[in-house]
């Protein structure tokens, strides 16, 4: 039988940890701030930013969104990004991302200060995590890490397959399964034969944004399957992974809603906590 890991669970239990952080840096008049802004009116945007605000206010922070029109030049975002940078309140400052077509994601980011790039996508926070050196971390690989530690899941050695190799999930993914030891293959687009590769993994991770590419035919047997991926199948929200079919094979894997999800949620306040943590006055 397939054990189920539940991510809402092991995000409960980091949000306590983060709750009680929160409350003892508020005595020591420190208490931590979160800002998100928010370009545009995308509304899957707007609906994972008031998801994020609502979270670090009930962790005991200080929270606010920056709405901004889309017709924002960037130097004028940038203006923003600059002023936050200089607030002591804020410890945190996350840019919903995408951003318009004529902003630069990446300037923008770049623009934020380090010690408050809370969603770890900084060049130089990207740069240290391949370097092996502290750093902010981007929230959903971090997640995906705590919760196999939660479950006493092994890396060291194992076999981890990542498929998909963006800057936000794959490639930070990847780097943390080799710093924890793994073996680790990253498939992409332009990967032949995925499924000859993804046959060896030990742990599998998918995060492409394709329902229903990871069938159970894919995956060896007794691994352990994480599903990354957020799609609409039939009005419902779905992962990548078929998940019906798979749990017949897996020995453990994540359900799409309340797996990674809610983890990444969670590690967006534990950053936030460390950062406010990390200021010495
Ligand atoms: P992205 O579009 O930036 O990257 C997708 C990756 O998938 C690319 O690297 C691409 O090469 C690869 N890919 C595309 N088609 C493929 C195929 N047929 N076979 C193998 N690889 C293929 O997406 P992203 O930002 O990394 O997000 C991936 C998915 O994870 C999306 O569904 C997104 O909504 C979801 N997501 C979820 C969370 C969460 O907290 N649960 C957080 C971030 C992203």
């Amino acid at each position: 039988m397939t054990h189920l890991i539940d991510g809402k669970k092991w995000a409960l239990l980091s949000r306590e940890e983060t709750k009680q952080a929160c409350a003892i840096l508020t005595q020591e008049g420190r208490q931590p701030g979160l800002t998100v802004v928010l370009v545009g009116e995308d509304p899957a945007s707007q609906t994972y930013v008031r998801g994020k605000e609502k979270a670090a206010t009930e962790a005991g922070m200080q929270s606010a969104i920056i709405r901004l029109e889309a017709t924002i030049t960037q130097d004028e975002l940038l203006a923003v990004i600059y002023r936050l940078n200089q607030d002591p309140h804020v410890h945190g400052i996350l840019v919903q991302l995408p951003l318009p077509k004529h902003i630069d994601d990446q300037v923008i980011i770049d623009a934020i200060a380090i010690e408050k790039d809370v969603d770890g996508f900084h060049a130089t926070n990207v740069g240290a995590l391949a370097l092996g050196l502290t750093g902010f971390v981007p929230c959903t690989p971090l997640g995906i890490m705590r919760m196999l530690a939660y479950e006493n899941i092994s890396l060291s050695g194992k076999h981890a397959v990542v498929i998909g190799r963006s800057n936000i999930v794959g490639k930070p993914m990847a780097q943390l399964l080799l710093k924890a030891n793994a073996t680790v293959t990253i498939c992409h687009s332009k990967t032949e034969n995925l499924g000859q590769i993804t046959r060896q993994a030990d742990i599998l991770i998918s995060a492409v944004g394709k329902a229903h590419l990871v069938k159970a035919d894919m995956v060896k047997e007794g691994a352990v399957v994480i599903d990354v991926g957020m799609n609409r199948l039939d009005g419902k929200l779905v992962g990548d992974v078929d998940f019906e079919n798979v749990k017949e094979v897996a020995s453990a894997i994540t359900p799409v809603p309340g797996g990674v999800g809610p983890m990444t949620i969670a590690m967006l306040l534990h950053n936030t906590v460390q950062a406010a943590s990390n200021v010495t006055s």
